[in-house]
C-alpha cells in the first residue's frame, strides 16, 4: 500500500501533523490541509487514494464537504475517514449516512487511525475494481448498482441496467438483440426482439447526453463506444 496518497484536512496543526508523520512511516504519501477551500482546489488536479477529513474546519463544516464528495461523480469512489470528537455523535452518524467509509474519535491513537487507513483502501480496492466507466461522463457501479452521468445519479430498471452492464462488458462490440435477451433471460423467457428495442430507448433516453455512447448498428443490434 505503500506510495498511496493520502489527503489529511484538518486545522489542528498538531492532531495533523501527527496523522501525517505515522502515516509517512507505513509509506504512504501525505498532503495536509488545514482549509476546506485549498483541500478542494487541489482536489480539481489530484485524486487522492484516501482522504481523512476533519468535522470541525474553520471555513466549512466538514459534514458539507462529505456530502459534496459522496454525490460527486468525479469523487464519489475516493473513500473518506472522518475525524469526530467524542461530543459529536451525531455527525458520526451522519456521516456514515452520507457515505463517509469509517471514523474515528478525539481524542484517537494514531496507530488505530493508521490501521482503519489500510483497512478502508483494501475494501475499496475490492470495491472499486468492480467499476466501469465509459466516454468520460458514464460512470457504472456493479457492486453498488449505481450509474452516474456525470454529476447526477440515474435510476435504471434492473432490466436497463442489466442491457448496460452487458453492452459495457465489452465495448465497441455489437451485440445482437438474440444476444442480449439470451444474457439477459438466459433463454427462460420468450421475448420478442422488439422488447430490447423498447428497454433500450427508455435507458438511452434516463442516461440523457451520455445516451449517445449506445448506438444501434442497423440491421444487427447495439454497442456502446467511447
Ligand atoms: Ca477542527
Amino acid at each position: 500500500m505503500s506510495g498511496k496518497t493520502i489527503f489529511v484536512v484538518e486545522d489542528e496543526k498538531d492532531i495533523s501533523n501527527l496523522v501525517a508523520l505515522h502515516l509517512r512511516k507505513s509509506g504512504f504519501i501525505v498532503i495536509e490541509f488545514g482549509k476546506a477551500e485549498n483541500f478542494l482546489n487541489y482536489l480539481k488536479r489530484t485524486i487522492p487514494d484516501l482522504i481523512i477529513l476533519d468535522l470541525m474546519l474553520p471555513d466549512a463544516d466538514g459534514l458539507d464537504i462529505c456530502r459534496q464528495l459522496k454525490t460527486s461523480h468525479d469523487y464519489h469512489s475516493i473513500p473518506v475517514i472522518i475525524l469526530t470528537a467524542k461530543s459529536e455523535e451525531t455527525d458520526k452518524i451522519i456521516g456514515l449516512e452520507l457515505g463517509a467509509d469509517d471514523y474515528v474519535t478525539k481524542p484517537f491513537s494514531p496507530k488505530e487511525l493508521v490501521a482503519r487507513v489500510k483497512s478502508v483502501l483494501r475494501r475499496s480496492e475490492i470495491k472499486n475494481s468492480e467499476k466501469i466507466t465509459a466516454g468520460k461522463i458514464l460512470s457504472v457501479d456493479l457492486n453498488k448498482y449505481e450509474v452516474f452521468v456525470k454529476d447526477k445519479k440515474i435510476h435504471l430498471t434492473q432490466t436497463e441496467f442489466n442491457i448496460l452492464k452487458i453492452l459495457l462488458s465489452k465495448k465497441g462490440w455489437v451485440f445482437t438483440r438474440e444476444k442480449i435477451l439470451d444474457m439477459l433471460w438466459q433463454g427462460e423467457k420468450a421475448v420478442i426482439d422488439r422488447t430490447i428495442d423498447v428497454h433500450i430507448k427508455k435507458l438511452r433516453e434516463k442516461l440523457g447526453e451520455a445516451g449517445k455512447l449506445i448506438t444501434n448498428v442497423r440491421g444487427i443490434g447495439y454497442k456502446i463506444e467511447e
